[in-house]
């Protein structure tokens, strides 16, 4: 059987021509003549291999008949390009096999002969192994790498989309932010490979109970975010936040061991298509907050009372920067009593903020959690830090041949978790030339246990050196005891609530009791907080309570005040609280 290029071209036998088919025969492209309408007049050989159709089979056929339906466009787009006078179009689609299936071809063609018989040359390549590279590197792009899930650009695209698609008037689109209860707790004890695992199979519970139309996306950490379009009303999103946390109380199967990982879920909702995507998903992230607060394990739907709390909490945030900056911050000290001399033994340092407006002091109940949440907590206990440091050996200096000596740094998670924490606690110590057993870290159960092990290392680090450290709020922790064995103290502080109805509750007494005598045993200083009567003062010397601090003796007072009342012995510090 003769071959020729073009059914009506030029005779075979033509050099140059034969030269051009030697050329298509040994081509691994397949190489085919179309007319104007896209009919293909000639196929080469290597189409059987390649889809598997004889050459022959294609004849007379029109080629977008062989395009995948949703790639049809594609090819129309290059041909239009032809006869616009293009030089050449490349079209990149999938075309039909004999057995069914497509494969990515590259397609690249040209006109025979412009302003010609409009017969069009193209070699179409197999291109389905990049094709598939490409997709995949688009894939990972777009997932998070370890669940396969959506990642936030891809959330946030979705969102908008969905948003703007809300035009049409369709329902409600709802915002769940789903983040893991105490996954840190379970990350840091098990190991990230259980930690992994967990956050794969809860994905998978997550995909189990969204409809298909939905995204679901991780943000990295324990934090999913589902985008739910077309939902009836806001109530059918807090049903699904409720189908969810039940679905986390199943438990966990990891090896042998069975245990649960609940869920708390933050929830925002909108009709209104001019609504901002990042608007949505910040409502949604304070609702998860309030879901946190309130005991985790649950959900909440954001409301109004969340935004004007979020306003105050910017206006917080706002006043700290700025006190950060301009030494709005204040230090005031409250003095420690050592219970056998009667005598100030040191102070505790304790954080206020100067209110611009008021002139007056904010305590840190009102601007702590705010310091947390924005990170300028670290910057504020630094401050702390200098400040205390500076002061002490201002006192020591001042106060020689007292007992005075000590003051005390409240410390925190975060600050104990800062890479320059335990350099800096060590560099201010020799600059004001105060012995690290002058310095005092209270850290709360809670503190010691959200800490890291490289943070706990700096702590006992600071320890060795000689720095004390002792555990704050005793007795409303969890695991107590636990605590005092595993980490070497060297003083604990018995909360104020323990204090408070010492002298009406049996209970309480004998609590107190216990917590002494144990903290004796394991050589432990007790300091007692919050005494405020002297009935309280009474009972814990009585119960041989080392230290006390509270109201009875003095409230917290700015640093100069500090040396009078040392000066003046107990009497004057009994005289002062009562003013
Ligand atoms: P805390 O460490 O338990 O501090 C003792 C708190 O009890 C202080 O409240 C103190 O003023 C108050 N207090 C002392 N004696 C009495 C008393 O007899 N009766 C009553 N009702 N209260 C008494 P403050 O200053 O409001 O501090 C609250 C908490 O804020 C502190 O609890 C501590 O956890 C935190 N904090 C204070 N200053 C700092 C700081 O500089 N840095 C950090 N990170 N946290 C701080
Ligand atoms: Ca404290
Ligand atoms: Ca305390």
């Amino acid at each position: 059987m003769k071959r020729t290029l073009v059914e009506s071209g030029p005779a075979v036998g033509d050099p140059t021509l034969r030269d051009y088919e030697a050329l298509v025969l040994a081509s691994p492209d397949v190489h085919v003549v179309t007319n104007e309408q896209g009919v293909f007049r000639y196929v080469s050989p290597g189409c059987l291999e390649l889809f598997g159709w004889e050459p022959a089979s294609l004849m007379g056929r029109r080629e977008d008949q062989f395009a995948h339906p949703d790639d049809v466009a594609v090819l129309h787009v290059a041909r239009e390009k032809l006869a616009e006078g293009a030089d050449h179009a490349t079209a990149t689609y999938r075309f039909l096999c004999r057995d069914g299936s497509f494969l990515w071809t590259e397609t690249r063609s040209r006109l025979i002969e412009p302003d010609g018989s409009g017969l069009v040359l193209s070699s179409m390549r197999d291109v389905s192994e990049r094709h598939q590279l490409t997709m995949a590197l688009k894939h990972e792009a777009s997932t998070d790498p370890l669940t396969g899930v959506a990642n936030r650009t891809v959330l946030m695209d979705r969102l908008r989309q969905g948003l703007r698609r809300m035009e049409r008037g369709n329902g409600v689109l709802v915002v769940l932010y789903v983040d893991l209860d105490r996954f840190k707790i379970v990350n840091d004890s098990l190991g990230h490979r259980v930690g992994d695992t967990i956050l794969l199979k809860m994905a998978e519970r997550l995909l189990n109970h969204i409809r298909p139309s939905d995204t679901l996306a991780r943000l990295g950490g324990d934090e999913f975010v589902i985008v739910a379009e077309n939902m009836v009303d806001e109530v059918a999103g807090t049903e699904l936040a409720k189908r969810i946390i039940d679905a986390g109380r199943e438990p966990f199967q990891v090896g042998i061991e069975e245990f649960i990982c609940t869920l708390s879920v933050g929830v925002a909702s909108t009709a209104d298509s001019q609504r901002g995507a990042e608007d949505l998903l910040r409502e949604a992230d304070l609702a998860l907050y309030r879901a946190k607060d309130r005991g985790r394990d649950r959900a909440e739907v954001f409301d109004e009372d969340l935004q004007s709390r979020a306003d105050d909490r910017l206006v917080t945030e706002r006043m700290l920067r700025r006190a950060l900056d301009e030494d709005g911050l204040v230090v005031e000290y409250q003095p420690i009593i050592d219970l056998c001399t009667g005598g100030a033994v040191g102070s505790e340092a304790l954080v206020r903020m100067r209110d611009p407006n008021t002139n007056g002091l904010l305590q840190p109940d009102a601007f702590l959690d705010v310091a947390e949440e924005t990170g300028l907590l670290i910057a504020m206990d630094e401050k702390v830090l200098a400040d205390a440091i500076k002061q002490v050996s201002g006192w020591r200096k001042r106060l020689v041949g007292t007992q005075f000596a000590e003051v005390a740094i409240n410390v925190t998670a975060r600050h104990l978790a800062d890479v320059g924490f335990q350099k800096s606690v060590v560099e201010q110590l020799e600059a004001y030339g105060v012995a690290p057993h002058n310095l005092q870290l209270e850290v709360t159960e809670r503190v010691l246990m959200e800490a890291s092990n490289s943070a706990i290392t700096g702590l006992r680090g600071l320890r060795d050196a000689g720095v004390q450290v002792g555990l704050d709020d005793f007795g409303t922790g969890y695991s107590s005891l636990a605590y005092l064995r595993q980490f070497p103290l060297d003083f604990v502080k018995i909360d104020k609530s323990f204090i408070d109805d010492l002298d009406q509750d049996l209970a309480n007494l004998a609590i107190v009791a216990a917590i002494i005598n144990l903290s004796h045993a394991l050589e432990l200083t007790v300091v007692a907080e919050g005494v405020e009567t002297e009935r309280q003062l009474r009972i814990l010397e009585d119960l041989d309570c080392d230290r006390a601090q509270g109201f009875l003796f003095a409230a917290s007072v700015e640093p100069s005040r500090i040396d009078e009342l040392v000066h003046a012995g107990r009497n004057q510090i009994f005289e002062s609280a009562a003013v």
